[in-house]
């Protein structure tokens, strides 16, 4: 994954965190290198130096030792020639030299003594001339005159006849000798210059060394030391460098990869995760990393998953508001709506009923205990305005939330919202006269926030813009409700129109239909109602037709439904009703009207002055008499002509049979066709 990782560059003059550890390791790792190498060089140098003395000084007591091994051999040499009769010397002589212990004996003149002087002059004095030759140095006088040449070593025995020195020869087998025993160069002379490379040391003639010697001894070669010393340095620099950037890299490659990850992150890409290198304090950070974006992914992926579900209720809410004037589909979509955006566990809808003022349960989701029931059980639940957490609210219009706990007929929760649902204020000033009266129209009341806390204000807020939707729901519903009951009722008798009798009558006609039940259908005219206007003006004519509605709802039960059908002709609908049924109904609201007659002005019932009225009655069954709506209508209209041309204050059943009714059936004693015609009313006004 890395290898895809592309890291922007920093800002300018910002050093890198790896130039930064790169710089440290290398202050770190090279200092000490640099400083360790000057120490060892120097260090190198000064015990190369004592090496040096050292073996020189060993060098020069070999060296005296030798010397003074050879000067005790030519004294040995010299005794042995001095101390034999005068006739054997030369053989002696000859078989010392051949026996190498020296190279050359010399026997001076006779009458020297033997005794050595005291000092060296007169000990020089004391040798013969021709004893010596030019160079030749006395072991027992080691110092010679600066600048002459040594040639060889000497010493001397002195007898009372005869003087002998005997002499070594000084040449380079005798300092190869001295050089193999003392592990040295030797050189004759004192200041002799030592070549390259080497360590010299002047040693002057003295008594027991009596040779100016130079011992000469090979330092070691520097220039390679030197050279190795800062190829070893270069060679660990240069392990250091890549030391460094090998360990700047491991640590800031994890930190990359994190700042990387981290930037994807800020940029909305909540996949991706970071490789954890090795369980060390950046792996940790990287699993913490990884654990952190995963949790944040589920987070998101609820609050995503929230908002859609809130989405969709919302797209619910505005299609159902839309749609439908029905409560019963639009305070569930609200109540849900409202659980989803504040994420109640629970919400309970209550309405204040119009009869009793009391709050009347209309629908509750997520409920427990004695409120988790649904349907006709939950809507019967009434509470009392003005008492508990829900009646508080509904009297005083004032929104509570709190903590909660089983209060009286309330559901038991931990924690409640509840806000008041209030009719809009009116825009239009027409509409305000069919509107309900302002105020409470009920509460909204969410329980038990999931995964949180109580309710908050932002809840409150919300809760309190659905209660507004729900408020807007039910007024528009009751609006609507009311403007359809105007536009659906006359409003001189209060009864039913027309228009609303065509609706009324296609669903009865349909239900009886599917029940296989019957339907009566009446048609009233008054009788000569035109000569009532004539004779007691319009007004009272109105008053008529009022009394005469009142009349019809009187004497109908419940079930039955009464129309003005236009001017002076009504329609009652009698469900479930035969034509039996329907004859007795036509008989009574004729007796009701013939037998009352209206007073003029109702408000001196105690006059005399009474318009009589009587009414024809066309009765029809359905189905009868006719299979569709328009059918029926048409023949209780034609029984209706048929009671007014038989003389008026009379019914009469229809008489044509539905050709789309199977035979069976029909009850010959109800039918007009085959059947006896029921009793007639009597006539007359
Ligand atoms: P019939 O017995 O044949 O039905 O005679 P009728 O006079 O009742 O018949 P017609 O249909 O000729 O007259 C109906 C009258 O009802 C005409 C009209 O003046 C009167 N009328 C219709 N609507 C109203 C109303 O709303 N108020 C009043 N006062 N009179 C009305
Ligand atoms: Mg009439
Ligand atoms: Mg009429």
């Amino acid at each position: 994954m890395s290898a895809s990782l592309q890291r922007g560059p920093l800002p300018g003059g910002c050093v890198t965190l790896r130039g930064r550890l790169t710089s440290a390791f290398l202050v770190v790792v090279l200092g000490p290198v640099l400083l360790g190498s000057i120490f060892v060089a120097l260090t190198v140098g000064a015990v190369s130096r004592e090496r040096t003395d050292e073996r020189l000084d060993h060098a020069a007591s070999t060296v005296g030792a030798a010397l003074s091994s050879v000067c005790r051999q030519l004294q040995a040499a010299a005794d042995a020639v001095a101390v034999v009769p005068p006739g054997d010397r030369t053989a002696v002589k000859e078989q010392l030299i051949v026996r190498g212990l020296a190279t050359a004996i010399q026997v001076s003149a006779p009458d020297q003594t033997l005794s050595a002087p005291s000092d060296s002059v007169a000990r020089a004095a004391a040798v013969p001339e021709n004893a010596y030759e030019a160079g030749w140095q006395d072991c027992a006088a080691p110092e010679t005159a600066p600048g002459a040449e040594v040639t060889a070593l000497s010493a001397a025995a002195y007898t009372d006849d005869v003087t002998v020195v005997a002499a070594q020869r000084v040449d380079p087998a005798l300092l190869d000798r001295l050089g193999e025993v003392s592990g040295v160069s030797v050189a004759l002379g004192a200041g002799v210059v030592p070549p390259e490379g080497s360590a010299g040391r002047g040693l002057a003639a003295e008594p027991g060394r009596p040779l100016p010697l130079t011992l000469t001894v090979p330092t070691g070669e520097p220039t390679l030391k030197y050279a190795v010393l800062p190829l070893i340095v270069l060679v660990t620099a240069a392990l250091a460098v890549l030391a460094a950037r090998w360990l700047a890299h491991s640590t800031t490659r994890p930190l990359g990869d994190l700042a990387w990850a981290a930037d994807r992150v800020a940029n909305g890409d909540l996949d991706t995760r970071v490789p954890i290198p090795r369980p060390d304090e950046l792996g940790r950070l990287a699993g913490t990393f990884n654990r952190m974006t995963r949790e944040l992914q589920s987070y998101v992926q609820a609050l995503t998953a929230s908002r859609d579900q809130l989405r969709r209720h919302l797209a619910i809410l505005g299609d159902t508001l839309s749609s439908t004037h029905d409560l019963d589909r639009i305070l569930p979509v609200i109540l849900r709506t409202a659980m989803t955006a504040t994420g109640a566990r629970a919400g309970l809808i209550l309405l204040a009923d119009p009869g009793d003022g009391r709050l009347a349960a209309r629908c509750g989701a997520g409920l427990t205990g004695e409120w988790d029931v649904g349907g006709t059980e939950l809507t019967q639940r009434r509470l009392v305005p003005g008492r508990g957490v829900l009646g508080t609210v509904a009297a005083t219009g004032a929104p509570m939330r709190g903590p909660g706990g089983p209060a009286g007929d309330e559901p038991a929760c931990e924690s409640y919202l509840a806000v008041p649902i209030c009719a809009p204020p009116s825009s239009d000033p027409l509409l305000a006269e069919i509107e309900p009266e302002p105020g409470v129209l009920g509460v909204l009341a969410l329980y038990d926030r999931l995964g949180g806390p109580d309710f908050d204000d932002a809840d409150m807020r919300t809760l309190r813009t659905f209660a507004g939707q729900a408020g807007v729901a039910v007024n528009n519903v009751r609006v609507h409700e009311e403007a359809q009951r105007l536009s659906l009722t006359d409003p001189l008798t209060g009864l039913w129109n027309y228009r609303y009798l065509r609706e009324v009558l296609r669903r009865e006609v349909e239900r009886a239909n599917r029940f296989g039940r019957m339907l009566t259908v009446l048609v009233l005219d008054l009788d000569h109602f035109k000569e009532v206007n004539d004779t007691y003006g319009h007004a009272a004519g109105d008053l008529v037709l009022g009394e005469f509605a009142r009349r019809i709802r009187v004497g109908l039960r419940e079930v039955d439904v009464a129309f003005r059908q236009g001017g002076e002709e009504f329609v009652v609908l009698l469900p479930e009703t035969d034509a039996y049924g329907g004859v007795i109904v036509a008989e009574r609201l004729g007796a009701a009207v013939r037998d009352w007659p209206v007073p003029v002005d109702p408000r001196r019932p105690d006059l005399d002055d009474r318009i009589s009225i009587t009414v024809s009655i066309g009765v029809a069954v359905f189905p009868e008499h006719g299979s569709t709506a328009q059918e029926v209508l048409e023949v209780a209209d034609e029984a209706l002509y048929a009671a007014k041309n038989s003389g008026r204050d009379t019914y009469r059943l229809a008489e044509r049979v539905s050709p789309g009714v199977p035979e069976g059936q029909f009850d010959p004693a109800t039918t007009t066709s085959g059947g006896p015609q029921p009793p007639r009313q009597a006539r007359g006004r």
